[in-house]
């Protein structure tokens, strides 16, 4: 049995990276650092690439794994933590007309036979399979097998920040994946994560012994996403106006940090009118995997999830990331925010935090259980977030120089395009710090935001009354500010870091830092507190908004509208008939792009970005059928 294609075939087929990328994926160019990356593992040499989340990474190992098949050096294994992806990341080679198989405990023992079969022949391009089984004893006689044979052609490691027990997405099994160093040093490795910070990095690369190869580092901006951050008024309502103004119809993801919350808010948008699923831990893994199959496969779902819903969700079309709680840290809100737009569409990363916010994460970190180092690491990560929430100035600006990049402001976040008004908040803040400080004077005592506020108003309640506290001077001193703009000021102050809410019921009380505000040292300069919720796009008066970051016929219209209409109908029924995501059939850029060029002959249709000979031959008289009918 010949280990490699018919000649014929091999004769025909270029090993020429830019040629692939043509005539298999039907894409005119490389993006950014693909090409260079390409070239360098398609050479042989081993990689690190760090690309944020829709850069296009899939295609730096896929296109040299093509080439050097073609070429005769047989199978890449492609390392893949979620086994639930690889049936679609397969079905979306096959659908180019790459052969690929992956293999995983849902297979049978038929079908695993099978595949293990075509791959020790070399036949296979790709083989996906789970860390545990790449490291089992049985899988590395086989790899030694083809290695010996010479068609071993390389290892791409996905998401290899899951090496690192820094992250959050750790996986034991992962640690040993340095065997496929040790074992075939000769054969090429490519890491490639989204995860961008040192540590990570450094993780990376002695854990999977990849000292010697050459890091790539792509800008991790993603300029198709416009950041908003808003003050939580009420968030349901909120959400639900959000998404209606701008959403309407679009897939997203809602997280939310408590699984009784996820449920409750999926109810909720349901009874609203809007789809949406719950995903969490809690659930039975056959529901969660219905859902995340509903999700990927159907139009314009919203999943609400807490953050077990993740890693590795390629769809590619999510319009939007919506936050009702803050995350942990810049790290998990960017990479959960990247997953919107990955196909570079305009997307929407929409977050509401409050008062309330601000302190249960630091309170999660002050009880967690860690030691004080990673407990201080937690809180300075935690603050960056909270200076990002409460910014004045470009989001985007604060977000990649927290990555170590620096930019110029976007026009494309809620500060950019609608700067908030701010005010010296110094004096009003004084007022309440001495209020803290006065009740601790008075009576050796604290008190939550309620009361702190109902004292600055100078209203009488009953607790007023009960604590003697109308004598205090600070008494009264806030009428001129409403109960919200007082809420503002302690929420900025928390986040600052000058005042913290601690116990069972979150008693406020000064930090050191709270001294030179009170010895007048510093002036604040406050975000002032957003008195009714802002109406759909952010925008000034008069000014153009822009368009929604709606969906990728958004700027289609009549004719054109119509004839998307009809291939989304067509592209739905070939979805279902493989078993697979419509997006994997065609995206929705090259979708609308036909709707828009209306091609009338194959040739036409064969320019359309994302149109390859494989799919060209498959379904371009179809789509000639829908388009002319
Ligand atoms: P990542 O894995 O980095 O999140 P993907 O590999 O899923 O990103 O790519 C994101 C999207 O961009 C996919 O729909 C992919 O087909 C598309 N894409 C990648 N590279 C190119 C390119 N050079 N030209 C056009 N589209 C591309
Ligand atoms: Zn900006």
């Amino acid at each position: 049995m010949s280990a490699l294609p018919a000649a014929d075939a091999l004769e025909a087929l270029s090993t020429q990276p830019l040629t692939i990328l043509q005539e298999v994926f039907g894409y005119t160019a490389f993006r950014g650092q693909q090409q260079a990356i390409v070239d360098h593992v398609t050479a042989g040499h081993d990689a690190l690439v760090l690309m944020p989340t829709g850069g296009g990474k899939s295609l730096c190992y896929q296109i040299p794994a093509i080439a050097r098949h073609r070429a005769g050096k047989g199978v890449t294994v492609v390392v893949s933590p979620l086994i639930a992806l690889m049936h679609d990341q397969v079905g979306a080679l096959e659908e180019v007309g790459v052969h690929a198989a992956f293999l995983n405990s849902t297979l049978s023992l038929e079908d695993t036979q099978r595949i293990e079969r075509e791959m020790m022949a070399g036949r296979m391009v790709m083989l996906y399979a789970a860390p545990e089984r790449v490291t089992n004893l049985r899988f590395q006689a086989q790899l030694a097998s083809l290695h010996e044979r010479g068609l071993l052609s390389l290892f791409a490691i996905d998401e290899a920040h899951c090496v690192s027990q820094w992250g959050h997405d750790f996986r034991e099994d992962y640690l040993q994946l340095s065997l496929l160093h040790e074992r075939f040093p000769d054969v090429p490795r490519l890491a490639l994560t989204a995860t961008a910070d040192d540590q990570t990095r450094a993780d990376m690369i002695e854990r999977l012994q990849l000292q010697d190869a050459r890091v790539f580092i792509s800008s991790f901006d993603r300029p198709n996403i416009r950041y908003a951050l808003v003050e939580k008024d009420e968030p349901r309502k909120q959400l639900l106006r959000f998404i209606q103004d701008e959403h309407d119809g679009d897939a997203g993801i809602v997280y939310c940090q408590s699984r009784k919350k996820v449920e409750e808010t999926a109810a909720w948008l349901n009874e609203q009118g809007i789809s949406a699923l719950p995903y969490h831990a809690g659930l039975d893994a056959a529901v969660r995997q219905k859902h995340q199959d509903r999700f990927l496969r159907e139009d314009g779902l919203v999943m609400v999830a807490t953050i077990a819903f993740g890693m590795g969700i390629d769809k590619p079309d999510v319009r939007f990331v919506a936050h009702l709680d803050l995350p942990k840290n810049i790290e998990a809100y960017y990479q959960e925010t990247g997953r919107a737009g990955r196909d570079g569409l305009p997307a929407d990363a929409w977050l509401t935090y409050g008062l309330a916010d601000v302190v249960n994460q630091r309170r999660m970190i002050d009880e967690s259980p860690a030691a004080d180092d990673f407990k201080r690491i937690q809180r300075g990560k935690l603050d960056a977030l909270l200076a990002l929430a409460e910014a004045h100035d470009c989001r985007r600006v604060r977000l990649l120089a927290y990555f170590g990049e620096a930019s110029q402001p976007c026009g494309n976040c809620d500060n950019c395009l609608n700067p908030p008004a701010t005010w010296d908040g110094t004096e009003a803040a004084r007022k309440l710090l001495s209020c803290i400080y006065r009740f601790w004077q008075h009576g050796q005592q604290r008190f939550g935001a309620g009361h702190l506020i109902d004292v600055l108003r100078g209203k009488q309640t009953d607790k007023v009354e009960q604590y003697g506290h109308q004598a205090l001077s600070t008494f009264g001193v806030g009428a001129d500010l409403s109960e919200n703009q007082w809420r503002a000021v302690l929420r900025q102050l928390v986040a600052l870091g000058h005042v913290v809410a601690e116990g069972e019921y979150n008693t406020l009380a000064l930090t050191d830092r709270a001294r030179s505000v009170l010895k007048g040292e510093v002036t604040l300069t406050l975000r002032e507190a957003v008195e009714a919720p802002r109406r759909g796009r952010v925008g000034k008066p008069g000014q153009a908004t822009g368009s929604k970051a709606g969906s990728a016929a958004a700027d289609l219209s009549g004719d054109a509208l119509a004839r998307f209409a009809d291939l989304r109908a067509w592209r739905a029924g070939v979805a279902r008939e493989h078993n697979l995501p419509a997006y994997i059939v065609f995206n929705a850029a090259t979708l609308a792009d036909m709707a828009r060029i209306a091609p009338r002959s194959l040739g036409e249709l064969a320019g359309i970005s994302g149109v390859g000979a494989k799919k060209l031959q498959a379904y371009g008289d179809q789509i000639l059928g829908v388009l002319n009918p």
